[in-house]
């Protein structure tokens, strides 16, 4: 048959062995050889029991996800878990490694399981948006407590083998050759009574309707707007009240609504890009990397405070080096505040603050930093400072050693020019705080050399970042973006909108947090400064002044206790502030514009088309590699909503032509001429294309 599979009889027993690396997704031709040695094994007499099992490492991955894209292919899981159901001889599954997904659902179809120690089982659809569609809705609960049931199916979180055993999911642990004893295992069924989990009763022992009332409100808390948690639930209670077919067709209907969503076609696609994001064309995977045993971190402030403790919660030694003890020690003091606070939470146990803090050392000598494999600058955002440290640095450390640059506007090649060793430097903007935050932004240098960029791209990973490439721009992909949409929320106060319209309209659409709520967090004076340079070297780019009368009023956000709103005394919430009400108005009237009511439709739209829009220019030139690297951008380092699937994806979805043709209606409108259609978006739409093909 298909070499996805491979069948064998030992002594009776039929194995059938799942063959498609890495993880024995279920494709086509899996389902195919699975449901052709099903057969086979059950029409040849001497085959006494099946074992069906995968490697050591993969029982199963579960389905192809992209195959949801496209008609469903003949035989499907259902159809193989029919064949498994009609079995007139004992079946089992021996799982190594994870059953996952349709994997699991294909265990549940055989009569008894075993694991390997350690084994993760699991149904983690609902991570996709989706539920499981061949009878895990149905089978689970039947054969485990419906409680726990629900929580593996709404969370999406695999249990181990030894937990699945206590839980009856699993029939026995068996260590030693998985396949050898599956096969001991299975004749001892031999010519026992079969019994399928689908004939027995939902494992509830308490009155289903009081349960799934308290299960649908629990869920519908923690479902955050995603639709497929409540429909398991539904499915779930179908596995008690109805019979098992009628509980199936109801699974497979709430499935494919499900697919066809928008929430889970974003989320597939985020899956995806960000396998996608460690690809570099011209870099390949096998590039040689240099080894990263060391670190050290220039600057306590802030940002290095945070990404010196990213090193030690990856186990690197990292040495932490500031100009002055004062700033050194207030650096070192705010780590230990914030491990601190995480012991406190009960998040972190103090023996592994202890680890932690032994990591680090703190300097306010440069020359330890000599023998670092990577030293990460993050001091003061300026170029004579920035390429000042460079020359000391290129000066003392070792060779080979990489040398990072955390700017977040300055020209990375710039700041490599002023080393004799260009291809050794790099950008890392890490993004603030540094020690939370996943995104990576890893800036490419005209001379950044390739096994430079693989390293610190699988050193981000060993940081637990997403690291995706960017090139050389001021912002690169996230910042520069930004400031796009960050110009149309100005503008959209001059008109006639308030702060916390335009934030209430975009949190309602799904962003973790509204520009205005935003910048008060980071302080309104980073953008005020970044501001008066545009000024003088951008002139082309047209900002409203409203933000500079707020920062003339000092008003520099929650670090003031006022910025775009007011926050009293220890807390973070942002309190509407008549204050900024008049503040506004006086500029509109110093402007001339009479204020508009505005529509949160309007305020989304212009919003998510700047980004868009700049999005597609970045693509244009080079600087992301793909749009969908633009979309992680924004999904890790920005609170896009997942369920949007980035503002490139957003975009594609709303159709392109659409985004042109309100871009064309807002160039006639309040400041248009900053309305520029990128020439990308433009073929684009014209040629019914999207960015994320
Ligand atoms: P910060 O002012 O909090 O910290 C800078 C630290 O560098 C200070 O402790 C200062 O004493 C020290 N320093 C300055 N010059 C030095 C030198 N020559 N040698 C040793 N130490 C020196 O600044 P920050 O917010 O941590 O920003 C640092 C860098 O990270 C900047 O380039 C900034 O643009 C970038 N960045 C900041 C953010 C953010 O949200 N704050 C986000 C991404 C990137």
């Amino acid at each position: 048959m298909s070499a996805a599979t491979q069948y064998v009889v030992r002594d009776g027993i039929a194995v059938i062995t799942l063959d498609n690396p890495p993880v024995n997704g279920l494709s086509n031709a899996v389902r195919t050889g699975i449901l052709h040695h099903l057969k086979a094994a059950d029409a040849d007499p001497a085959v006494k029991a099946v074992v069906i099992t995968g490697s050591s490492k993969a029982f199963c991955g579960g389905a192809d996800i992209r195959e949801f894209n496209a008609p469903r292919l003949k035989p499907d899981l259902p159809e193989v878990n029919e064949q498994q159901d009609g079995m007139k001889k004992p079946l089992v599954a021996a799982i190594g490694g994870f059953a996952l997904g349709g994997g699991l659902e294909l265990a549940l179809a055989c009569h008894y399981r075993v694991a390997a120690p350690k084994a993760q089982l699991g149904l983690p659809e609902v991570k996709l948006g989706i539920l499981p569609g061949s009878g895990g809705t149905q089978r689970l609960p039947r054969v485990i407590p419906m409680a726990e049931a629900v929580k593996m199916m709404t969370t999406g979180n695999p249990i181990p083998s030894e937990k699945a055993k206590e839980l009856g999911l699993v029939d026995d642990i068996v260590s030693g050759d998985l396949v050898e004893s599956a096969i001991q295992f299975a004749k001892t069924k031999v010519g026992k009574p079969l019994s399928r989990i689908r004939d027995a009763k939902a494992k509830l022992e308490e009155d289903a309707a009081p349960f799934f009332a308290r299960v649908r409100e629990q869920v519908a808390k923690e479902s955050k707007g995603y639709p497929a948690p409540l429909l398991i639930v539904e499915c779930a209670e179908a596995a008690v009240k109805r019979p098992f077919e009628e509980g199936r067709r109801l699974e497979r209907a709430n499935f494919d609504k499900l697919v066809s969503g928008s929430e889970s076609k974003a989320l597939r696609h985020m899956f995806f890009a960000e396998r996608q994001t460690s690809k570099i064309p011209d870099v390949p995977e096998d590039t040689p990397v240099r080894e990263v045993n060391s670190a050290a971190v220039v600057g306590a402030g802030t940002m290095g405070g945070g990404i010196a403790m990213s090193f030690a919660n990856a186990g690197i030694p990292v040495t932490i080096v500031d100009a002055t003890p004062e700033a050194l020690e207030r650096g070192l003091g705010n780590i230990r505040k914030n491990y601190s606070a995480t012991v406190a939470k009960g998040r972190l146990a103090q023996a592994d603050m202890d680890k932690r803090m032994g990591l680090v050392r703190g300097s306010t000598s440069l020359g330890d930093v000599a023998n670092a494999d990577i030293v990460i600058e993050a001091v003061f955002e300026r170029m004579d400072v920035k390429q000042e440290l460079f020359r000391k640095l290129d000066a003392m450390v070792k060779k080979g050693a990489i040398l990072a640059t955390n700017t977040s506007t300055l020209d990375v090649d710039q700041i490599a020019a002023a080393t004799k060793r260009a291809g050794d430097v790099v950008g890392t903007h890490f993004f603030s705080p540094a020690n939370v935050m996943r995104l990576l932004e890893v800036v490419r240098g005209r001379e950044t050399a390739k096994d430079v960029l693989a390293t610190t791209m699988k050193l981000g990973k060993r940081l637990k970042k997403l690291p995706v490439v960017s090139g050389v721009c001021d912002g690169f992909i996230g910042n520069r973006m930004l400031e796009k949409y960050t110009q149309q929320a100005y503008f959209l106060l001059d008109e006639g909108a308030s702060p916390q319209q335009v934030d209430g309209a975009l949190q309602r659409w799904g962003m973790a947090m509204g520009p205005f709520t935003m910048y008060d967090m980071a302080g309104n004076d980073i953008g005020w400064e970044i501001r008066k340079r545009r000024y003088r070297e951008r002139p082309d780019f047209v900002y409203s002044r409203v933000a500079d009368r707020v920062c003339e009023r000092g008003r520099f956000g929650q670090k003031t206790g006022k910025g775009f709103y007011r926050y009293e005394a220890g807390s973070r919430t942002p309190i509407p502030d008549p204050e900024v009400d008049l503040l506004i108005e006086a500029y509109r009237v110093e402007i001339g514009v009479k204020p508009r009511q505005i529509s949160d439709e309007e305020i989304v739209q212009r919003c998510m088309y700047a980004l868009a829009n700049e999005g597609a220019r970045i693509l244009e030139e080079g600087i992301a590699l793909r749009a969908s690297d633009i979309d992680m951008v924004y999904l890790t380092g920005y609170g896009f909503p997942p369920y949007r699937g980035g503002p490139m994806f957003y975009a594609d979805s709303v159709g392109l032509p659409k985004v042109l043709d309100a871009m064309r209606g807002f160039q006639k409108g309040y400041q248009g001429a900053q309305w520029k259609p990128a020439p990308l978006l433009v073929r684009l739409a014209e040629a019914g294309k999207r960015f994320n093909e």
